[in-house]
């Protein structure tokens, strides 16, 4: 990698971190969320702007992902079989622009991700069962790995 790309990830996580930091993204007001369309919705969609290129990207994360960032642990992106980037108790899934490629930061905090597995629930697209044996999977193998 040329010095000048490392310089310019290195930007983009200092600018990042500098707009993102607090609770979440829900003061950053270029990023918006609607639970994604569908019958069942399969999830919940975010927009946000590049902060490389400025290129609009429309982001779907699935149910299973934000039960398990709501649960504490940290998501694989189904799509792509990665494991979703952890960072000061926010996770952002590893996803890029579609435009400059460069990685988009969609920092969520387990908090946000409760208000949205709720209102999934409330809207019937997710299974209360469901999230409740998959909330309580993930809390024993916490506990596992703390033996
Ligand atoms: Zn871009």
């Amino acid at each position: 990698m040329a010095e000048e790309d490392f310089q310019n990830d290195r930007d983009v996580i200092d600018n990042a971190q500098g707009v993102l930091a607090g609770d979440g993204f829900s003061e950053f007001e270029t990023i918006k969320e609607k639970m994604t369309p569908g019958n069942p919705s399969p999830g919940y969609t975010f927009a946000l702007h590049c902060v490389q290129c400025s290129a609009h990207n429309a982001v779907a994360v699935s149910w299973i992902e934000l039960v398990d960032v709501a649960a504490g642990a940290v998501p694989v992106d189904p799509d792509s079989g990665h494991r979703w980037i952890f960072h000061d108790k926010k996770a952002t899934p590893p996803i890029r622009c579609g435009q400059c490629q460069k990685q988009l930061f969609l920092y969520m905090t387990p908090d946000q991700c409760q208000r949205y597995v709720r209102s999934g629930i409330q809207a019937g697209a997710l299974d209360p069962n469901y999230v409740g044996q998959r909330t309580q999977l993930i809390r024993q193998q916490a506990g596992a790995y703390r033996r």
